[in-house]
């Protein structure tokens, strides 16, 4: 059920969800005895008794809409979809993107979009602490590698900016898919950016292939993990299921498919609704916590509305102590247009300025608890 945080009542760790709209499910509300507690317009004033909420709601909460345990159509096409050119691919779901744009309350019922921390939120209602940690809250930017003109223009473009703010990148890059450039990814790990593998060959498939072609399909990356010292995975399209993160846990540190809320892509309403790296499947998964740049195209943003967004969303993240991780695409038609470009770079001046709030980090240094 859908309330309004109007008051979080002696919980120090909440503060920051007050005035938020926010989901919590119906069972947990009325086991809590917050349904009294709730008035005509909707607004939750939770009371000062403490509420028998544990890890186990917020888990369920965080799990509810994290997989995506249905194929698209991307993935069941007898040919890699990416033998369809990008601009077609481009066009019609740019095309979906637009139809929908006003349907947000079906296709992004739970988790909301563009951003939804009821996770969070439902977690630090649940304890009395009052030592509440306040440090800036560290800034991931990474990038889907899908191309040779993404790779390119990663270090043509994005390194020199990223690296004149102060920041260092991580980028995923399909490893099965074409002929890659070492040389450039090199170049990229060598002045201090990191790279992660993108799937196999991006075809939308490992996730719901049968264990052992799962299996040849994630080993296959190893060598090029094993060049490039990768630690992180992301899937290709972020479709995941659970038993494609237990195969990620034994060759992974960590994987980042999850987006906090994914809007109508891969699948309507998919989500963990928690912007804090968990634990799951045995594995440390990094939250994808800002909307995505081929979402928000997809959608008709313009280039400016797309930096407000991202800016609320990370300010909004900052505040509930959680990790800001924003995922772009190199290529021109994502953030190597120029327009889209100058929002990514406004975007980590944003940050850059803000030394209060936030501090560009890395995966590697957040896994390690740091900043
Ligand atoms: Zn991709």
């Amino acid at each position: 059920m859908t309330v309004r945080l109007a008051s979080v009542g002696p919980r120090p760790a909440a503060v920051w969800a007050e005035g938020l709209v926010v989901q919590m499910p119906a069972s947990v509300v009325d086991r809590a005895g917050w349904r009294r507690a709730i008035d005509a317009d909707g607004a939750l004033r939770i009371p000062p008794e403490p509420a028998a909420i544990g890890e186990g709601d917020v888990e369920a909460l965080r799990e509810r809409r994290a997989f995506t345990d249905a194929a698209p159509a991307s993935a069941r096409m007898p040919i890699a979809y990416h033998a369809v050119p990008g601009w077609a691919r481009a066009i019609v779901a740019s095309a979906i993107g637009r139809w929908n744009r006003r349907r947000a309350d079906r296709w992004a019922s739970f988790p909301r979009w563009p951003i939804d921390l009821s996770a969070d939120v439902l977690h630090d209602l649940s304890t009395d602490a009052s030592d509440v940690e306040s440090r800036p809250a560290p800034v991931v930017v990474t990038h889907d590698i899908d191309s040779p003109e993404g790779l390119t223009n990663l270090v043509r473009r994005f390194l020199p900016l990223e690296e004149s703010l102060g920041a260092r990148s991580t980028s995923y890059v399909v490893p099965c898919a074409w002929r890659l450039d070492d040389g450039l990814v090199r170049e990229v790990v060598a002045r201090g950016h990191e790279v992660g593998v993108h799937g196999y060959d991006h075809a939308n498939r490992t996730a719901f292939a049968a264990p052992a072609e799962r299996a040849r399909r994630l080993d296959a990356a190893r060598g090029f993990a094993e060049r490039f010292g990768a630690t992180g995975y992301r899937a290709p399209s972020l479709l995941r299921t659970r038993a494609l993160l237990r195969d990620l846990s034994a060759r992974y540190r960590y994987d980042t498919s999850i987006p906090t809320s994914g809007g109508l892509f891969p699948t309507p309403n998919n989500g963990c609704a928690t912007a804090r790296p968990f634990l799951v499947e045995h594995i440390v998964e990094l939250p994808v916590t800002l909307p995505r740049d081929g979402t928000l195209r997809f959608f008709g943003h313009r280039p400016d509305e797309i930096l407000r967004m991202w800016i609320d969303c990370a300010d909004l993240v900052a505040r509930a102590r959680g990790v800001v991780v924003l995922l772009t695409h190199c290529e021109r038609r994502f953030s190597g247009h120029p327009a889209m470009l100058d929002a990514y770079r406004r975007f980590l001046e944003h940050v850059a300025a803000h030394a209060d709030r936030f501090a560009f980090s890395t995966p590697a240094r957040v896994l390690a608890g740091a900043t």
